[in-house]
């Protein structure tokens, strides 16, 4: 057996195609993940589930890459990797698409149309997309392409959200309330707090200023301000601050209360009034007065006769836009931290009106002075009966209703617009509103503590992430879990009609065996089936029924550890669950903390008591080329496919593995991606070069007489075997991209393979040829090994060639190889510090040489160093054969100052080289007659085994000149045949150097 001679250059898509074919032949993916019967250890990366129907762009190929390059290197390093991909595919993006589709705009219509033909369209929507996104995992060499993928929407991962239901009813943490949650008027569900932090938008509303008649005083009124007329219909309350002061202000025949600071900005640069003040007090005066409701509503009606409503109220600190809870808390221990007064000074009027059924804030000031709390809005966002004149109207249209009815009623002070920020729902961009409604939540107070610690054990890579997981944990508030839609986990809970009784129902088993309908042989666990199944209480044997809702898609994601596996109820998932379980690793886009990575530890510590991950890497967001946000409106999206076509699935993962760390924005850009091409040419152009001068007779093996530069690329191959595991470990895969590049193109091409070119030219034979060839070889098979996990094609393609080229019992892919161990023996670190003195010492040659106008290839006299420094004096003694080479001089010495004659110069740190101008005019002129002749075969697409028949003409005493070095001239140009003198042949070139000319023809 022996190499196969690589011929033109590094053409990624053919290799590409040819070893996923290879390895799908030999069922390589599979074969690396094998939970049967192993004994290694596992390695555990959970993939989060990209949404099905999503289509992939640049910033998923980033994602992809790093799982895979992780799950590769773990491979390597003896371990067990878990290689499910996953798929979401529940949720309201589905639901919105079949809604358009069918050209549904509420809730209304699809109860009309049946839940059940909605589902399927749903199901319908759901199912396919996947196989696209699996082929691109394996164009992009991602192993998790070649393995089945776990789906949401399968009965397994529904059964496994129902028993972690059941686990957390049981353990008390499933409980019922009614509760102010932000609530989408289109998709008609309510939202949690954190579907919401991310999603505000600038937005243009009405804000009014408005009289509030106080009772028992003629013509009195108090002054209150708001950008949501709307939620009027719902007031309860008005509260001032206490600790600033108020004025009774005459404003034609009204008396007008409102605090001192915003008399002027308000009455006379808004309302341009003429005003008096008669009186002046502390706001805390104003408490407990009563006032007359502004709009006769049936709501407002009730309202009179509570006696807690109607009535002004002292501001008290609170977190706003945040939980009362954790405003309570922190209350209770004195501190005011991140809180704001309920009424701010600095703008309207100094009262606020408080509708505790509409605003987080007024909420947690209803439950302060334990007010009533009203919301007379449906599900649609619009107004019920007890809004009386305004039932009907879409609470955000009716503004301006209210506004005219405030006008005629002679309420209204001012009416004007204001652009401010305000919530959109994530999914429909339809504004949110803030109402109560009924809802299923899973209370945090119990686990929060366990959250916080658990979160200091994670390995958060890179570090900063644990303190964003800190500050959101403290800062989480219960769980609103229900969502009144259709296409997701149905919530397992059955009520008992009659008694109230509850029961969450934890596996397909247990409904089949408390059903009291006969239920079929298949049974599939969406809404529409389970809904009609119906149980006995056992308490007073009614029916009982189960709840309409469904569950928050982000718990799908949560229970992902287990419900992946179809952990308890699928056969032999427990087996497997035991194997697998904790996650050891997670990564994923860095928006996750609030979402994946929060309800992954939440549910891990609700349902095992322990974070269901140990380890969890950030990815930052991938931008377009000018730091825009990708976006189909802007047209400016990097589709994942396209970047595939055109960088080759190497040169891409390598880009990600490169430019900059993993965690930071990157701004995505092909141009810079392509010098990641350059530099896989470059490696490929070495393996290449190895595999024209290899021998029949060549065999691998390091062994005695090496020379110099084989002794330090060894070493230096060896020094980055622990530094690349450290950065992969690490997560610093731009490391490892950078010292893997950096080594091929300085290290390997630009450095090693000039130095050993006349060693190993094809003429050339013997001992030195072999140790330059066996040390090349051993450098080119340790690299394709460090290279796998990040460049997995062109890695393997020269380990099929070089290694079971050589050796049919070597392991099958470089894949299922060892990572490389490192020969202690073979670091020298002296030598590669007097070799970078070297190479400082021949890019200074270098530029010496540029500046005099004298061409590398001219063989000059003499290089002259002058340093003091230890290591460049040492490395011109122990390495005075590389600088000559590399220099292309015939001596090299090191002096204490410059030398006398015709020198030309240039300064580095250290040294001072001096390189001597003469040079032998014949030898010069045969190099420039070797490159001639080399760049002619070149251009004709000559291979360097093929020979040629060489003529060559010039004057006499050229022609005397070439006559004499024919044989050196042969074997330099690969000629058979040189005739001096006489000019034949198809290829024809002419030279032209100091006057003399030199015509040349071959065939
Ligand atoms: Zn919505
Ligand atoms: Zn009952």
């Amino acid at each position: 057996m022996a190499v196969k001679e690589v011929k033109g250059q590094y053409n990624a898509k053919e290799i590409e195609s040819g070893i996923r074919k290879f390895w799908e032949d030999k069922n390589v993916p599979q074969n690396i993940s094998n939970f049967k019967n192993s004994k290694k250890k596992k390695f555990y990366l959970l993939d989060g589930p990209p949404y099905v129907n999503a289509r992939a762009h640049v910033g998923h190929i980033k994602t992809r890459t790093l799982k895979d390059v992780w799950s590769r290197f773990k491979a390597m390093q003896g371990f067990n990797v878990w290689l499910q991909p996953g798929f979401d595919c529940h949720g309201l993006p589905i639901e919105n698409m079949v809604e358009r589709e069918l050209g549904i705009t509420s809730k209304k219509q699809i109860e009309e149309m049946g839940v059940d033909k909605f589902i399927e369209a749903c199901r319908k929507h759901a199912l396919g997309n996947e196989k696209e996104w699996l082929k691109l995992y394996r164009i992009l060499g991602d192993w998790r392409g070649w393995h089945e993928p776990y789906l949401t929407l399968e009965n397994y991962y529904i059964e496994s959200g129902w028993w972690t239901v059941k686990q957390l009813f049981e353990k008390g943490m499933l409980v019922q309330g009614e509760k102010s949650t932000f609530w989408c008027p289109h998709c008609e569900t309510a939202l949690a707090g954190y579907e919401v932090t991310d999603s505000y938008a600038d937005v243009k509303d009405p804000y009014i200023y408005v009289k509030f008649p106080i009772k028992g005083k003629k013509n009195e009124y108090i002054v209150i301000f708001t950008t949501t007329p709307w939620t009027l219909v719902s007031n309860v309350a008005i509260a001032v601050r206490p600790d600033k002061y108020y004025v009774r202000v005459k404003v034609g025949n009204d008396v007008l209360v409102m605090a001192e600071e915003r008399v002027e900005p308000v009455l006379k640069e808004i309302c341009k009034l003429e005003y008096e003040i008669q009186e002046k007090f502390l706001g805390k005066e104003l408490e407990g007065i009563k006032y007359l409701p502004v709009l006769e509503t049936p709501v407002q009606q009730k309202l009179k006769k509570e006696a807690n409503a109607h009535k002004i109220i002292l501001s008290i600190p609170v977190l706003k836009s945040k939980s009362y809870k954790h405003a309570l808390e922190a209350e209770s221990k004195g501190s005011k931290g991140e809180f704001f007064d309920f009424v701010t000074i600095d703008e309207g009027s100094g009262s606020v009106h408080v509708a505790p059924g509409h605003g987080p804030e007024d909420h947690y000031m209803g439950l302060h002075y334990r007010l009533p709390a009203v919301s007379p809005v449906d599900d649609e966002g619009k107004f019920t009966e007890d809004a009386g004149e305004f039932r009907g109207a879409f609470v955000k249209d009716a503004d301006k209703k209210i506004a005219e009815k405030l006008e005629k009623r002679g309420m209204l002070l001012h009416f004007g617009w204001v652009t401010h920020s305000y919530p959109l729902c994530w999914r429909c961009k339809s504004p949110l509103i803030y109402r109560l409604s009924k809802q299923w939540f899973f209370s945090v107070d119990t686990i929060k503590g366990k959250m916080i610690s658990a979160n200091e054990s994670i390995k958060w890579l890179p570090e900063f992430a644990r303190e964003r997981m800190r500050n959101w944990l403290d800062d989480v508030v219960d769980w609103c879990i229900s969502r009144q839609r259709y296409w997701g986990i149905p919530l397992p809970v059955w009520v008992c009609e009659k008694c109230g009784k509850k029961e969450v129902i934890g596996s397909e088993a247990e409904l089949r065996e408390k059903a009291s309908n006969k239920l079929p042989k298949q049974l599939d666990l969406h809404k529409h089936v389970v809904d009609k199944v119906e149980l006995v209480c056992s308490n007073c044997e009614a029916k009982m029924r189960r709840i309409p809702d469904i569950v928050d898609v982000w718990f799908e994601s949560g229970i992902a550890p287990w419900a992946s596996l179809g952990y308890p109820h699928k056969k032999g998932s427990k087996e497997l669950f035991d194997k697998l379980w904790p996650v050891d690793l997670i990564d994923e886009s860095q928006d996750q903390i609030r979402g994946w990575f929060y309800s992954m530890l939440f549910c891990g510590i609700a349902a095992f008591d322990r974070s269901s991950y140990d380890a969890a890497a950030l990815n930052g967001w991938v931008l377009d080329e000018k730091g825009k946000k990708m976006s189909k409106s802007l047209g400016n999206v990097v589709w994942a496919g396209d970047a595939l076509e055109k960088l080759s699935s190497d040169v891409l993962r390598m880009y990600y593995c490169w430019e900059l760390p993993a965690w930071e924005t990157q701004k995505f850009s092909l141009r810079t991606a392509e010098e990641i091409r350059r530099s896989m040419n470059i490696l490929w152009n070495s393996y290449s070069f190895f595999t024209t001068y290899c021998t029949k007779d060549f065999k691998p093996g390091i062994g005695k007489n090496l020379n110099v530069e084989d002794r330090w690329l060894l070493s230096r191959i060896n020094s980055i075997i622990p530094e690349i595991k450290d950065y992969f470990e690490n997560f610093e895969f731009h490391r490892t991209g950078r010292t893997l590049m950096d080594f091929v193109v300085n290290d390997l091409s630009r450095f090693y393979i000039k130095l050993i070119r006349d060693r190993v030219w094809v003429s050339e034979s013997g001992k030195s040829k072999q140790v330059a060839l066996a040390t090349l070889y051993e450098v080119l098979v340790t690299l394709a090994r460090l290279m796998a996990p990040i460049s997995p094609y062109i890695s393997e393609e020269i380990y099929q060639n070089l290694v079971r080229g050589f050796d049919k019992k070597a392991e099958e892919s470089v894949h299922l190889t060892k990572w490389p161990k490192v020969n202690k023996k073979l670091v020298n670190r002296k030598l590669e510090k007097e070799m970078e003195a070297a190479k400082r010492l021949i890019d200074a040659c270098y530029s010496a040489r540029q500046s005099a106008d004298l061409k590398l290839r001219w063989p000059l006299k003499k290089l002259v160093v002058a340093s003091e420094d230890k290591t460049t004096l040492s490395a011109v003694k122990e390495l005075n054969d590389v600088l000559k080479i590399m220099c292309n001089v015939t001596s090299v010495e090191a002096a204490k100052k410059a030398p006398k004659g015709d020198f030309t110069q240039a300064k580095i740190k250290d040294a001072v080289v001096f390189v001597s101008k003469d040079f032998d005019e014949d030898e010069v002129l045969m190099r420039e007659v070797v490159r001639k002749i080399q760049s002619m075969r070149k251009k004709h697409g000559y291979n360097v085994k093929d020979s040629i028949t060489l003529t060559i003409s010039s004057g006499k005493e050229t022609n005397e000149l070439l006559q004499s070095r024919k044989d050196e001239l042969k074997k330099e140009v690969g000629a058979k045949v040189i005739d001096v003198g006489k000019l034949a042949g198809k290829r024809k070139g002419k030279l032209e150097f100091k006057g003399k000319v030199v015509e040349i023809s071959f065939s």
